[in-house]
C-alpha cells in the first residue's frame, strides 16, 4: 500500500495520517444512530473485539480446567492455566512482532516513527524489546494469570453469583458488549491515578521508557502497574456474571496492547488491504505523556481536556495548556 496517500512524513521522520484520532459516534450528541451501527460493527465488534472473544470463549472450552477441579487451588491446574496464558501472548505478540520488526513486512509503510526501537544499555539484557518481553512475560502474564485463578476459585465455590446462558442469553450478551466499555472506564481512572507524580516515578515511568514503542512494549509494566492494570477483572467477583465474561475481561487486558502498541497506523494486508490498529490515541501518549489517557468510545480526553488527535491545533492547544503548567516538552527540550 502507498502510505503517502493517507498520511505524511516530515522531516523528522514522524508519519502523522491525515484523518485524527477520533472518538466513535457512541456518545455524539444530537445522537447518530446511522453512524453508530457502522461504528459498532467495524470498529467495536471487528476487528479486534470480535478476536479476544473468540480467543476467550475457546479458552474457557479448550484449556480451562473443569469447575469442580478449581474448587481447591492446586499446582496442577494453575500451571496448565499460567501455560496457556503465556502461549496465548508469545503467539499474539510474537505474530504482531515477527511480521512488523522482525520481518519488516511493509518496511516502515504506516510507521509513526521512522526509527526502529533501539539497542542499548538503557534497556534490560541491552535492547527495549527484550526488556519489554521479560516484563510482559515475567511480570504480566503471571499477574493476570492470578486474577483468573482466584476468579474462577470464587466462581468454582459459589461465592460469587453465575450469570447463566440458559436462564439469561440476552443479559449474557449484553455483559459480553460491555466489558470493552468497562474496560476503558477501568483504565482511564487506573491510569489517570498512575499518573500522579509520586506513583508515576516509582511504577508508570517504566511503561514510558517506551516512546517508540512495539507490540511488546504493551504489556511492560512495573508489577505495581499489572496489579492495578489487571484489577479490572475483578468486577467479576462482585457484579454476577460467567467466567467467560472474566476471561474475555482479561484476554481483552492482555491481548490489546498489541495493536495499541505495534507503532503502525496499518497494518498492510496485501497489496491493497490493512487492518487499522487504532494505535494513534496511544501513540501520542506515549510520545507526549500528557494527553489521551483514554482509548476507545468514550471521550474522557475530551470531557477532561486533555484530547491529541495528532492535528497541528491538538499540538498547540497541548504545549498551551502544558506551558500554563511549567511542564517542558521533550520535544522543546531536544529543539
Ligand atoms: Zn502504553
Ligand atoms: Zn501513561
Amino acid at each position: 500500500m502507498d502510505d503517502t496517500l493517507w498520511g505524511t512524513r516530515n522531516t523528522r521522520g514522524e508519519w502523522t495520517p491525515h484523518r485524527r484520532a477520533a472518538y466513535a459516534p457512541l456518545l455524539d450528541w444530537p445522537p447518530r444512530p446511522a453512524a453508530t451501527a457502522k461504528w459498532f460493527v467495524h470498529g467495536y465488534l471487528l476487528p479486534w473485539n470480535a478476536v479476544y472473544a473468540a480467543v476467550a470463549i475457546g479458552a474457557y472450552f479448550v484449556a480451562t480446567p473443569s469447575t469442580a477441579t478449581m474448587r481447591e487451588f492446586a499446582p496442577g491446574w494453575i500451571a496448565v492455566v499460567l501455560v496457556r496464558n503465556l502461549a496465548i501472548v508469545i503467539a499474539w505478540f510474537g505474530l504482531f512482532h515477527w511480521r512488523l520488526y522482525r520481518r519488516r513486512h511493509q518496511d516502515i509503510r504506516f510507521k509513526y516513527n521512522a526509527r526502529w526501537p533501539r539497542t542499548s544499555d538503557r534497556f534490560l539484557f541491552g535492547s527495549q524489546t527484550r526488556e519489554n518481553v521479560f516484563w510482559a512475560l515475567v511480570s504480566g502474564v503471571p499477574i493476570a494469570t492470578a486474577y483468573e485463578v482466584l476468579g474462577h476459585w470464587l466462581f468454582a465455590n459459589g461465592h460469587v453469583p453465575w450469570l447463566q446462558w440458559s436462564s439469561n442469553p440476552v443479559w449474557f450478551v449484553a455483559l459480553m458488549l460491555l466489558v470493552p466499555l468497562w474496560r476503558e472506564v477501568h483504565f482511564y481512572w487506573v491510569h489517570r491515578l498512575i499518573h500522579v507524580p509520586a506513583i508515576y516515578r516509582r511504577v508508570h515511568a517504566l511503561h514510558h521508557r517506551y516512546t517508540n514503542p512495539g507490540p511488546w512494549s504493551g504489556l511492560s509494566m512495573h508489577p505495581l502497574e499489572h496489579l492495578v492494570y489487571n484489577s479490572a477483572a475483578a468486577i467479576h467477583w462482585i457484579v454476577p456474571s460467567h467466567p467467560i465474561h472474566m476471561m474475555f475481561n482479561l484476554v481483552h487486558l492482555t491481548m490489546a496492547p498489541a495493536p495499541g502498541h505495534a507503532g503502525f497506523e496499518t497494518i498492510e494486508l496485501g497489496a491493497e488491504h490493512g487492518i487499522d490498529t487504532g494505535g494513534l490515541n496511544h501513540y501520542l501518549h506515549h510520545k507526549y505523556f500528557e494527553v489521551n489517557y483514554a482509548d476507545g468510545a468514550i471521550p474522557f480526553d475530551r470531557w477532561f481536556g486533555s484530547f491529541h488527535d495528532g492535528s497541528p491545533e491538538a499540538h498547540a492547544a497541548m504545549k498551551q495548556r502544558l506551558a500554563a503548567r511549567n511542564v517542558v516538552t521533550t520535544e522543546d527540550a531536544s529543539a
